[in-house]
């Protein structure tokens, strides 16, 4: 049986048939930093019977380009270097692991519980897309290990976690959470949005759960667009676990719905990575600085990171995590209006107006709590959110009181 792994020219070939079939391997002596950038939809079978043999779940080869190249096998085994895990898969964009997550575990009649700060979009999906499916959710305070209580049922199917929430920035007691769903809803899994720990704060998977025994979360879901790129130009997500059966589940949902990522991507994600511990302490650090530099100014009446002693979930942070990641949030005092805080946001200006964070660039964007969350809240005023990048931190607080002199005194 012949094998055709490289083409060979044949004498009477055109000139277009020679530049295709031209005899090229790939150089099996060359090393340097970047892990190269494989690019395929095809990949070829040197024989019938390997095509027919070759399995493409477990990494052992490569099937087709949407289930994987070298550049996305080296790209999926150093996250989970990063997330603690054993398995790892890619999706195009963090959103899209989140909801990945969702459409490999439940199915109409099963229910998903959610912490009130959840990223916006997950509750979206839930209130949308999985309602219409027959999926229900269920919505628990993140600081209340009994609101969580309260919201399994014996149809919860899958728990999301977060820390620090979205926006208000809550650390939830993650042991006690775990606890709880593994006490009173056994049948249900437990996911992590890691973005914000991102394998640098916290172990999701090393938590424990308060019994010394079992496993802490079984999923973490990581934006990598976030800390991982650090460039602001790539979008991406992935999937972590470390239970290879459930890492199947999810690989043949993932499989089906024909999620992919670009190669030019994972390499952008590839480079990131080394620099990545380096970038989020930075902007901890600045992040900080900058919250004690809020606590001292009277324009604000909360100043959020849980890092900051005070800020809700602060106990809990200070339980799991040395780091933070460069994000806070500024309630400003109720008495300004919507309009007085818009023109605040609009007198910044190395604060950029925008979404995403963990990129070189700081940026601002304003939030109404109330019209967030479904459970009540404390916040009054409009909040703004800051994600610190990696200007000087000096330049970026005289920024912000230059910009804050806008408001009436
Ligand atoms: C940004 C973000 C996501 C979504 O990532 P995208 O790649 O922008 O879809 C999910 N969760 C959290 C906490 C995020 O900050």
């Amino acid at each position: 049986m012949a094998d055709h792994d490289v083409s060979e020219p044949a004498e009477g070939d055109a000139l277009a048939t020679r530049l295709i079939h031209h005899a090229y391997r790939a150089p099996a002596d060359w090393d340097a930093i970047p892990p190269g950038v494989f690019k395929a939809s095809t990949v070829f079978f040197p024989n019938v019977q390997a095509l027919r043999e070759r399995r493409w779940i477990d990494k052992s080869a490569y099937t087709y380009g949407l289930k994987g190249t070298p550049t996305t096998y080296t790209l999926e085994a150093r996250l989970a270097e990063l997330e603690g895990a054993e398995h790892v898969m890619l999706l195009p964009s963090g959103l899209a692991a989140i909801t990945l997550v969702d459409l490999a575990l439940l199915k109409a009649g099963d229910e998903v519980a959610l912490p009130d700060n959840v990223y916006g979009p997950n509750l979206a999906l839930a209130q949308h897309e999985l309602r219409g499916w027959g999926i229900g959710h269920q919505m628990y305070d993140p600081l209340d290990v009994a609101s969580l209580a309260q919201a399994l049922t014996p149809a919860t199917k899958l728990v999301w976690l977060e820390a620090a929430g979205s926006v208000t920035m809550e650390f939830p007691d993650l042991r006690g959470l775990v606890r709880c769903v593994r006490e009173r809803a056994p049948q249900a899994l437990i996911a992590i949005d890691h973005t914000w720990g991102a394998g640098l704060a916290f172990k999701p998977f090393d938590l424990g759960n308060g019994t010394g025994e079992g496993q802490a979360v079984d999923i973490a879901v990581h934006a990598l667009t976030k800390f991982p790129s650090g460039g602001g130009d790539v979008l991406m997500g992935s999937v972590a676990c470390r239970d290879r059966a459930l890492h199947e589940r999810l690989c043949w949902t993932h499989s089906r719905l024909g999620f992919g990522v670009g190669a030019d991507d994972a390499a952008a994600i590839l480079r990131g990575l080394p620099t990545m511990e380096l970038r989020y302490r930075t902007q901890d650090q600045a992040a900080r600085r900058i919250a004690a530099w809020a606590l001292t100014r009277g324009e604000f009446s909360r100043v959020l990171h849980p890092a900051l002693p005070g800020s809700p979930g602060h106990e809990h942070w200070a339980a799991h995590c040395e780091l933070a990641a460069g994000l806070l949030t500024l309630e400003m005092q109720p008495r300004y209006g919507s309009a007085q805080v818009d023109a605040f946001i609009d007198a910044l200006r190395l604060f950029r107006i925008g979404w995403s964070w963990a990129g070189p660039v700081s940026l601002v964007a304003p939030y109404e709590a109330r019209r967030m969350r479904q459970l009540p809240t404390p916040y009054q005023g409009t909040l703004v959110r800051l994600c610190i990048g990696l200007e000087d931190v000096g330049d970026l607080i005289r920024d912000l009181e230059r910009a804050l002199a806008v408001l009436p005194a």
